[in-house]
């Protein structure tokens, strides 16, 4: 896909985030954001803009680090072997794929799956900010530690972070691992099962007391 040199400059935060509070809707947030050049680096590498799935009504907002290859070809989030984990992990906590919003911190896939860097990050939390707000969800639900940070800031560890609910502008927030990491560790590796612990503990703040 064509679009700035690499190494040319980062659009600002502002401008970014100036440009997702003029949407009013969705679908208009959506058209802006498939169009945004912010990122030079991530305008070479990605295919598409990958906006995030965001079903009407849903009270939670999954929020992980950045598209992979399969979301990339796609379009969509977490559609790839993370995804099709998660999707067997909700199912297992009594929880539907179709009813939760799933966004990433960074909408456009790094080559190589490298780690958003801090400038990309910034710059697309405007549009993430934006969606957030627009969806205003009960719960945030974090996968992986690029995640976290990005809402609890880095002193904390995921580890810590897990067991908690924090209060965050944008909502209440669950930390857990992110599904690649209960790939890579394999079924009886302590990342899966954090995040089935994690998971039914998201079912039961949503189910209420
Ligand atoms: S990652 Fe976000 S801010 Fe950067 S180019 Fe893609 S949509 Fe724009």
């Amino acid at each position: 896909m064509s679009g700035p040199a690499a190494g040319s400059a980062y659009d600002s935060p502002a401008a970014v985030a100036a440009r997702a509070a003029a949407c009013r809707t969705w679908s208009e947030l959506a058209d802006a954001a498939r169009r945004c050049t912010a990122c030079p680096d991530l305008v070479r590498s990605r295919s598409t803009v990958v906006v995030g799935d965001a079903p009407a009504g849903s009270r939670v907002v999954f929020v992980g680090e950045a598209p992979g290859a399969e979301e990339d070809a796609t379009g969509r989030p977490f559609v790839g072997r993370s995804g099709r984990l998660l999707d067997e992990l909700l199912a297992e906590a009594g929880l539907d794929r179709a009813g939760v919003a799933v966004l990433n911190i960074v909408k456009c896939r790094p080559a190589g799956n490298r780690t958003p860097r801090a400038a990309e990050t910034a710059s697309c939390s405007g549009w993430l900010n934006r969606q957030l707000g627009m969806l205003a969800p009960e719960f945030i639900f974090t996968l992986g530690l690029s995640a976290m940070k990005h809402f609890l800031g880095g002193g904390l560890s995921l580890a810590s972070a897990r067991g908690t609910v924090h209060e965050v502008p944008a909502g209440r927030l669950v930390a857990t691992y992110h599904p690649s990491a209960a790939l890579r560790f394999g079924p009886l590796g302590a990342p899966r099962t954090a995040l089935r612990e994690d998971l039914a503990t998201l079912a039961e703040l949503l189910a209420g007391p």
